[in-house]
């Protein structure tokens, strides 16, 4: 039996939210650590998105995780930014401190920790290839440039939209390697394949491979995948996307998007509890979850 006046409300708004896993997450962890504090769901219509915020403010609520379509709206609402989410330019965790709004991005080291720690690989001098220009491909670009990444190539449909940020990153990023090469394009094909071939690591920021959205072939070429690479898809539902089986099957390392969501959860909980969860304990119980409850996906 827990106190009402004293349960820590922690929450996530996002539209939609009805799959998502964070709730088993976050509220398996208060379990573990006998935290008095309860995570929920909340489906908020975007116009709706600043009397959540004030909701969530008003009742005393402890903090709150932002996914899509919040993530660079939250923006705006924050009263204090880390530098993290204002250079990414999203928030995906805000921590309520006396009626304070505080932004922050946990994609962003969450992916550096599925790296390093989940996949062992030391991120220091690599480079990096990522599909997508969006706020995780952002995100995991600053992510792995702290680590000491020595290049990161964003390959996209919109360079046009990229421009401003991958700006922004050289100057915060400075002696690094920051380029951008056009998805698809039959004229950007050599540099396109250059970029790949060297990265060390290649990773889908994009909602291809979902089993939501239609499917074409990210990797262009298998023959372009080499064992020494290790490809990581952000995208968790299916677990076993066929960017990862394509690399798989040549031998390379996959890292998968279950791992992301788990240890960026991880940073968030430190974050509003100053306690830390094993992240690879966290997965098998998220495996186990979801194995039993098959439908659930969301962020
Ligand atoms: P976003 O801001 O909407 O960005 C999506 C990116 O993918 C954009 O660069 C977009 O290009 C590109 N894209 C979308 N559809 C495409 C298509 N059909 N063909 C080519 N490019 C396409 O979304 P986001 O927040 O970055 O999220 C990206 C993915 O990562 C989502 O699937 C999300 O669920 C996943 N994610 C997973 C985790 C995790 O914990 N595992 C965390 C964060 C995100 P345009 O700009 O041209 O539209």
């Amino acid at each position: 039996m827990t106190d009402a006046e004293s349960t820590a409300l922690y929450g996530l708004i996002g539209n939609p939210v009805s799959h998502s896993l964070s709730p088993f997450i976050m509220n398996q962890a208060f379990r573990r650590h006998g935290t008095d504090a309860i995570y929920m769901a909340f489906s908020v219509k975007p116009e709706a998105l600043a009397n959540a915020i004030d909701g969530f403010v008003a009742v005393g609520a402890a903090g709150f995780n932002v996914t899509y379509p919040f993530k660079e709206a939250v923006l705006k609402h924050a009263d204090i930014l880390s530098p993290d989410a204002e250079l990414i330019h999203a928030v995906n965790t805000v921590v309520l401190n006396e009626g304070k709004i505080h932004g922050y991005n946990t994609d962003a080291p969450g992916a550096a920790y599925a790296l390093e720690v989940c996949a062992r690989l030391s991120l220091d001098g690599k480079h990096v290839f990522i599909f997508g220009a969006g706020g995780a491909a952002r995100a995991i670009a600053c992510g792995v440039l702290q680590k000491g990444a020595h290049s990161v190539t964003f390959c996209t449909r919109s360079p046009e939209k990229a421009g401003e940020f991958v700006e922004r990153y050289r100057t915060t990023f400075s002696g690094r390697v920051i380029d951008c090469v056009i998805l698809q394009d039959p004229d950007n094909a050599d540099g396109r394949r250059r970029a790949f071939e060297r990265a060390d690591v290649v990773i889908n920021a994009t909602p291809i491979g979902m089993d939501v959205v239609e499917e074409f072939a990210l990797i262009e070429n298998a023959d372009w995948i080499s064992p020494q690479q290790c490809f990581f898809d952000l995208v968790y539902h299916p677990r076993k996307t066929a960017f990862l089986e394509a690399a798989g099957s040549r031998g390379a390392r996959t890292l998968d998007g279950l791992t992301l969501l788990v240890s960026q959860a991880a940073v968030s909980f430190r974050l509003w509890t100053g306690q830390s969860f094993d992240v690879k304990h966290m997965l098998e119980a998220v495996e186990s979850f979801t194995q039993e409850e098959p439908k659930r996906r969301g962020g």
